[in-house]
């Protein structure tokens, strides 16, 4: 069986580093918010090209407690609007209901699955405060294109940066772009731990330092609560975990576009639809589209090939939002029936790869 990811393959390989960073970690004695967690931040806020970083406890917190810090702040109340692509995954919107803001969904671009700027620009109200742009499967959003929009509108911008570690545009990385951005690191992602991870970059000193409290139960002084915080703590074995892995992320990308590309060049069915690739893509997923989905699936899995699908249900149709009312968002349907994600990871062989690409062209 080709696996959709073979994560145990691939930690494997720095099996030795990691090691040695868990015992360095218990023979430290200090496992919450010490030197690992305080190094990470400075590395992967360096990686992104933004001045700060915060570590948090997953990528939903990340992205909850930056609306909640703007709430915080000032600069959100209950209600306000923030528009989100209707074909992210759940986390975004749920951290714009966990904070009372009301999510205004729109269309994506229907190849790149992206936010559509002319779709953004037109939802645009006199409540809109905030656009939260998703890098969705590893592509960076037009984020020129929204940074100006946001700009023009006096709108903040949360990137939701969960499936793009590393993924630039004009030299600048996800997470330096807009005035926040939220990553996940859980195993499964391309910056991945070995357990639930999380952190936001910013460039903003004020933001940054309402996080540093919010995350820790609203406290910069011990014992002394400035705000209603919560406890989303990035702990010391898993910010070393992911020190070892942020050393090897470059190279890992690269293998993924080289996986990317013997697709690319590959597949030639002419019932599946290629990504459109417009910019540096990390290919956290390779998801194509095609028609007879169910059916391609098990054309594949019949020939020992996994495949997954992100996602089957849109969150407009999610039994967790029931009380909506109802809404119609035809492209975003047409994906959510449509996509399928191919085996993708830093570590596949050419041969599975070339096994893959047969089996697809025989469908
Ligand atoms: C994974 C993911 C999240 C949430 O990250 P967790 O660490 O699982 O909380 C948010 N947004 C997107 C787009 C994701 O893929």
């Amino acid at each position: 069986m080709i696996p959709f990811l073979d994560l145990k393959t691939i930690n494997a390989q720095y099996r030795e580093s990691l090691v040695e960073a868990c015992t360095r970690v218990i023979d430290s004695g200090w496992y919450i918010a010490g030197n690992e967690l305080a190094q990470f931040e400075k590395e992967f806020a360096a990686y992104c090209g933004a001045k700060h970083c915060i570590g948090v406890a997953n990528g939903l917190d990340a992205l909850i407690l930056t609306l909640r810090a703007w709430k915080v702040l000032g600069k959100l109340k209950d209600g306000d609007e923030v528009i989100v692509p209707a074909n992210t995954y759940i986390a975004s919107i749920l951290a714009i209901t966990e904070n009372r803001l009301k999510p205004v969904l729109v269309e994506p671009n229907e190849a790149s699955f992206n936010l559509s700027p002319s779709n953004v620009e037109a939802a645009i109200t006199s409540r809109t405060r905030v656009i939260l742009p998703v890098h969705l499967y590893g592509q960076i959003a037009n984020m020129p294109a929204i940074m100006a929009i946001a700009a023009q509108n006096n709108l903040l911008v949360l990137e939701d940066s969960a499936q793009a570690h590393g993924a630039s545009l004009n030299g600048q990385k996800v997470g330096g772009w807009g005035h926040a951005s939220g990553f996940s690191f859980y195993p499964g992602k391309n910056l991945g731990a070995l357990g639930d991870g999380g952190a936001v970059t910013t460039n903003d000193d004020e933001l940054a330092d309402t996080l540093l409290a919010l995350r820790n139960y609203g406290s910069h002084e011990k014992y002394k609560n400035i705000y209603q915080g919560v406890n989303s703590r990035l702990d010391e074995m898993q910010a070393a975990m992911l020190r070892v892995k942020l050393r090897h992320l470059e190279r890992e990308i690269d293998e993924r576009r080289s996986v990317a590309d013997q697709y690319l060049h590959g597949i030639t069915n002419s019932q599946v639809i290629l990504p459109h690739v417009e910019t540096n893509h990390v290919w956290h997923l390779f998801v194509v589209k095609v028609k007879r989905r169910a059916d391609f699936q098990n054309h594949l899995l019949q020939k020992g090939i996994q495949t997954l699908v992100h996602y089957p249900i849109p969150p407009h149709k999610q039994e967790a939002f029931h009380d909506w009312p109802s809404m119609s968002f035809p492209v975003t349907e047409q994906i959510h029936e449509q996509v399928v994600s191919l085996p993708m990871g830093p570590n596949m062989s050419h041969e599975d790869v070339q096994k893959i690409i047969d089996a697809i062209n025989t469908f």
